[in-house]
């Protein structure tokens, strides 16, 4: 693993709607018109301006990913991406890591350089988190070996637990 890829990668334990980064990635839901978890804090934090921008979308197909503005959030974007529920087909892993490549794809036309992602798909859709994380992880490195204006990922995890998950796997990366 190039270290300096690995290196533009930070793992940390908190709440995304407090992070002041270029945009915070939102895993919503195929309507794009908020619900629970962190779409639902993400929406809260925002502000109604979010859900009116969201509404002229239009939605969203899994897989896939839009941009609108950050509104009252810190962060001056967010990036409403569509993640698999879970239902154990190969076809998951692959639209998991559509996730990551369409909401990175987006930050890169943008000129978007410090992108914080959640754990996409891994709360009511039922993503087990390992296998997630691993998908999160390697998409991302790929991704930025490849786009190095894209200066640094944040990987924010809501539990502890969640977050030494994907600490261990970064660890046995390096
Ligand atoms: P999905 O429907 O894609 O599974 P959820 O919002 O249910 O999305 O969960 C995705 C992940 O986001 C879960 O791991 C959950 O613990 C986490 N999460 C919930 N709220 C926040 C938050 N404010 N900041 C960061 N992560 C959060």
């Amino acid at each position: 693993m190039d270290k300096n890829v690995l290196d533009r990668i930070e793992i940390i334990q908190g709440d995304i709607t407090r992070l002041e980064v270029d945009a915070i990635v939102n895993a919503a839901n195929n309507r794009l018109l908020g619900g629970g978890g962190v779409d639902g804090a993400i929406h809260r934090a925002a502000g109604p301006e979010l859900l009116a921008e969201c509404r002229e979308l239009g939605g969203c197909p899994t897989g896939e990913a839009r941009i609108t503005k950050g509104y009252r959030l810190p962060a001056r974007h967010v990036i409403h991406t569509v993640g698999p529920v879970y239902q154990g087909r190969p076809e998951d892993a692959r639209l998991l890591a559509g996730c990551y490549t369409s909401s990175l794809s987006l930050a890169a036309e943008r000129q978007l350089a410090t992108i914080a992602f959640p754990a996409i798909s891994c709360g009511v859709y039922g993503y087990p988190l390992a296998d997630a994380c691993k998908i999160a992880i390697d998409t991302t490195l790929a991704f930025l070996g490849e786009h190095p204006e894209i200066q640094r990922i944040f990987f924010v995890l809501f539990s502890d637990s969640d977050r030494q998950t994907y600490s261990a796997y970064r660890q046995r990366l390096a």
